[in-house]
């Protein structure tokens, strides 16, 4: 396997690893503030998290490449209220789409046509996920301090599987 991309995609099953760790850390606080529905929707992000950085780890060993875990960083936020979280969640996407299109790059300087589908699979899942993420950080703010509105959008959220 190419030594660059073999480099890039472990870093990205690091970051992929803390993306989950962020999104429990989302789900436990809202959690706190008894939003099940949007620790739920947190939770099952966290999973998606997972699924994503042993797409990649599976891929390096399909390639016959080194998987190296590194340490996981600590999640480092500071949450407050009930958009902001999820701003958070939106801004750290966003980093994470940038990072994927880093490694596309790489991908694409080095030709190395095995890894064009699973970068594109990841190109398209990032449209997704701002989508996803950046709909209910505007839904959030419809709502502003309707309580009746929030409980229907956290009975939404908790419908998430
Ligand atoms: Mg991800």
């Amino acid at each position: 396997m190419n030594k660059k991309i073999m480099s890039a995609m472990n870093t990205q099953v690091n970051r992929e690893f803390y993306a989950a760790y962020l999104y429990l850390a989302l789900s436990a606080y809202y959690s706190s503030i008894n939003l099940d529905g949007f620790a739920k929707w947190m939770r099952k992000q966290a999973d998606e998290e997972i699924a994503h950085a042993m797409k990649f780890y599976n891929f390096i060993f399909e390639r016959g490449g080194v998987v190296t875990l590194e340490a996981i960083e600590k999640p480092k936020l500071k949450l407050k209220g009930i958009l902001q979280p999820f701003e958070a969640a939106l801004d750290h996407e966003k980093k994470v789409t940038a990072w994927i299109h880093e490694i596309a790059d790489i991908i694409y300087a080095e030709k190395d046509y095995a890894s064009y589908s699973l970068i594109q699979w990841f190109i398209d899942e990032q449209v997704e996920e701002e989508n996803n993420t950046s709909g209910i950080c505007e839904k959030i703010k419809m709502i502003g301090d309707d309580k009746v509105a929030l409980f229907m959008l956290n009975k939404e959220l908790s419908k998430r599987d």
